[in-house]
């Protein structure tokens, strides 16, 4: 099979439908999981930060006479739970994509994990890698919802 031949449909919309490859490309596989661990992490703090926000206005709320003030109070709670529920979301989405990522990054003909050339974007989700070791080439994904229930 010619991997090399280019697609035309990834070709017209390289530079959004190749983000996941080219992230992988200027990172590396390695640096490219650590990066999005950190990230989804950044992503679970914060949200919980935000719930945290929430739940100390809750028993704030309490305290205050004013309607205006309650208002304000919780037009602001309304946007940090919105945020924080956000953020918890793309930590979910972010670190399932990882997790996803990693579970394929073990070449299948020598099994080394993670020792890979990124090669070129197949289509919007895929890139084609080549194991360091064996010289072997596959496709990693990155969305896990193409096989896996969403919940
Ligand atoms: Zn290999």
């Amino acid at each position: 099979m010619d991997t090399r031949s280019p697609d035309p449909r990834s070709r017209s919309t390289d530079t959004s439908v190749s983000r996941f490859a080219q992230s992988l490309k200027s990172h590396g596989f390695r640096s490219w999981y650590e990066r999005q661990l950190i990230i989804s992490h950044g992503f679970m703090v914060t949200g919980l930060l935000c719930v945290v926000a929430l739940a100390a206005w809750i028993e704030e709320s309490r305290q205050h006479a004013a309607l205006s003030d309650q208002l304000i109070g919780f037009a602001f709670a309304a946007l940090g739970g919105w945020f924080g529920l956000q953020c918890l979301r793309e930590y979910r989405r972010s670190l399932i994509t990882a997790e996803f990522v990693s579970g394929q990054a073990s070449c299948p003909n020598c099994e080394t994990y993670g020792r890979l050339t990124i090669l070129d974007a197949e289509g919007e989700h895929a890139v084609r890698v080549r194991c360091k070791h064996c010289a072997h080439e596959w496709l990693i994904e990155d969305e896990p919802n193409k096989q896996l229930p969403s919940t």
